[in-house]
C-alpha cells in the first residue's frame, strides 16, 4: 500500500511538471520533499505540503497578466517553478521531516508546518498583495514604494499572509483533531502565529538585505533581473542574498518559532 503513494507522489510530480508548475529538476526536488514527507508525517503531511504547493501555484497563474505588468520577466523564464524555489520554500520542512526520522517527538511536526504555513503565507502576501491598489509601504526605506519590491507591505498582502498561515493552521486542526481538541486547537494557532511571524522575518529580511535592480527603461526599482523584457543594472543589496535565500531563511524562522512556542506551551 506505502508503495502505491510513493508511486502516486512521483506522478503527481511529473503531471505538475507537464502542466509547466514546476520545472524538471522542481519536480524532482519536490519528489523528494513529498517521499520524505510522507515517509515521517504519513498522508496528513502530505496533505499540508499539498495546501501549500496547489494554493500557490493557483495564485501564481491567477490575474497573470495584470502582474505580468508588474514583473515583465521574458516568457522563457516562466517554466514553472525551479528547484531552487521549492528548496527554498520546502527545504526547512524537508529537515523537519529528516529530524523526525531519527527521534519520534511532535516537535518535528509542528516545526514542520511552522516552516510551510510561513512559505504559504510568503506566496499569499506576495501573490496576492502585488495586486493591492494602494502603493506598498517599504519598512525600512519608511515611505511608499513601487508595487513588487520586497520589505515593501500593503494591507491587502497583509491579510493574505494571515489567510495562508491560517489556511496550513485550519488544515493541521482538521487532520489532527482526534479526540484531543484543544491540543490540536494550541497546536494550530502555534502554526498560525508562526507562519505570520515567518512572514514579517521575510519582509524584514528583504527589506534590509535583499538585492534590489534598477529597470533604466520605465525607471522604477525592481527585485527582479528583468523588467520591461531587459535586463536591469543592481543598485542594493549583496549579490548572493537571493529571494531564494531570504525565502529559506524566514521558513527556518517560522519552524524555529514553532517549536519554540510548543516546547514553551505544550511541553
Ligand atoms: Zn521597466
Amino acid at each position: 500500500m506505502e508503495a502505491f503513494l510513493y508511486v502516486g507522489i512521483a506522478l503527481f510530480c511529473m503531471v505538475f511538471f507537464r502542466l509547466n508548475l514546476l520545472t524538471l529538476m522542481g519536480s524532482s526536488a519536490a519528489f523528494i520533499m513529498g517521499a520524505l514527507t510522507f515517509y515521517s508525517f504519513q498522508w496528513q503531511g502530505l496533505v499540508l505540503l499539498a495546501v501549500f504547493f496547489l494554493t500557490s501555484s493557483f495564485l501564481t497563474k491567477w490575474k497573470r497578466e495584470v502582474k505580468m505588468d508588474e514583473r515583465a520577466e521574458p516568457f522563457e523564464d516562466k517554466k514553472g517553478r525551479t528547484a531552487g524555489q521549492v528548496f527554498a520554500n520546502g527545504g526547512a520542512s524537508t529537515v523537519a521531516a529528516v529530524g523526525a526520522i531519527y527521534t519520534a517527538d511532535p516537535i518535528w511536526l509542528l516545526m514542520f508546518a511552522g516552516a510551510i504555513a510561513t512559505a504559504t503565507a510568503d506566496t499569499w502576501a506576495s501573490e496576492v498583495g502585488i495586486l493591492s491598489k494602494a502603493k506598498p509601504f517599504h519598512v525600512k526605506e519608511w515611505r511608499k514604494v513601487e508595487a513588487g519590491l520586497s520589505g515593501a507591505v500593503t494591507w491587502l498582502g497583509t491579510s493574505a499572509a494571515i489567510l495562508g498561515a491560517a489556511a496550513i493552521g485550519g488544515s493541521y486542526y482538521l487532520l489532527y483533531n482526534e479526540g484531543s481538541g484543544s491540543l490540536t486547537l494550541t497546536g494550530s494557532l502555534i502554526i498560525i502565529f508562526a507562519g505570520f511571524a515567518g512572514n514579517l522575518a521575510d519582509t524584514f529580511f528583504g527589506a534590509w538585505f535583499e538585492q534590489k535592480y534598477y529597470c533604466q527603461l520605465c525607471k522604477t526599482e525592481t527585485e527582479s533581473m528583468w523588467h520591461c523584457k531587459k535586463k536591469t543594472v543592481r543598485i542594493f543589496g549583496l549579490p548572493w542574498v537571493t529571494n531564494n535565500l531570504v525565502n529559506f531563511s524566514s521558513t527556518i524562522i517560522g519552524a524555529f518559532i514553532a517549536g519554540g512556542l510548543y516546547i514553551w506551551i505544550v511541553k
